[in-house]
């Protein structure tokens, strides 16, 4: 598999480990939002979270929240943000699932996302909508 985390994973380049266990890796971004930003992996490949499968997924989680909550003290972050990039359009440039933990200061004032407002009456529909899918 010609995947830069995959080649992460199997040692054959290098990264700058924090944890690892028989399914998942996390280690630190190359190139951080702040310090101490940690990418968290299923060594298995899969293109993105939508791919994965729901056991991994439910294990994924917990992994990121332990590897969360040492990341916080380390750095002494105020908060932390969870990310996951799915596609192109959302900003994934690294086709293989894996997890954003961003540690967050009060002080860094990043803002995360640009607001849009609804018309009158779209929020309930689209909320159908999405619901209708929800039930098939
Ligand atoms: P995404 O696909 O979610 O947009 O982001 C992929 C992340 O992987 C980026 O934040 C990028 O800095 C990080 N990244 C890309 N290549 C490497 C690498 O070779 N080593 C490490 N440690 N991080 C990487
Ligand atoms: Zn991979």
């Amino acid at each position: 598999m010609d995947c830069i985390f995959c080649k992460i994973i199997k040692g054959e380049i290098p990264a700058a480990k924090i944890y690892e266990d028989n399914n998942f890796l996390a280690f630190l971004d190359i190139s951080p939002v702040n310090k101490g930003h940690t990418l968290v992996v299923p060594k298995e490949h899969y293109e993105n979270l939508m791919e994965t499968p729901d056991e991994l997924v439910r294990d994924l989680w917990v992994v990121v929240k332990k590897v969360a909550l040492a990341v916080k003290k380390t750095v002494k972050a105020d908060g932390l943000n969870f990310c996951a990039n799915n596609g192109q359009a959302a900003g994934q440039i690294i086709f293989h699932t894996h997890i954003h933990v961003i540690p967050r200061f009060t002080s860094d004032h990043f803002k995360n996302w640009p607001n849009q407002k609804y018309n009158n009456g779209e929020i309930e529909k689209v909320a159908e909508e999405i619901g209708k899918k929800l039930k098939n």
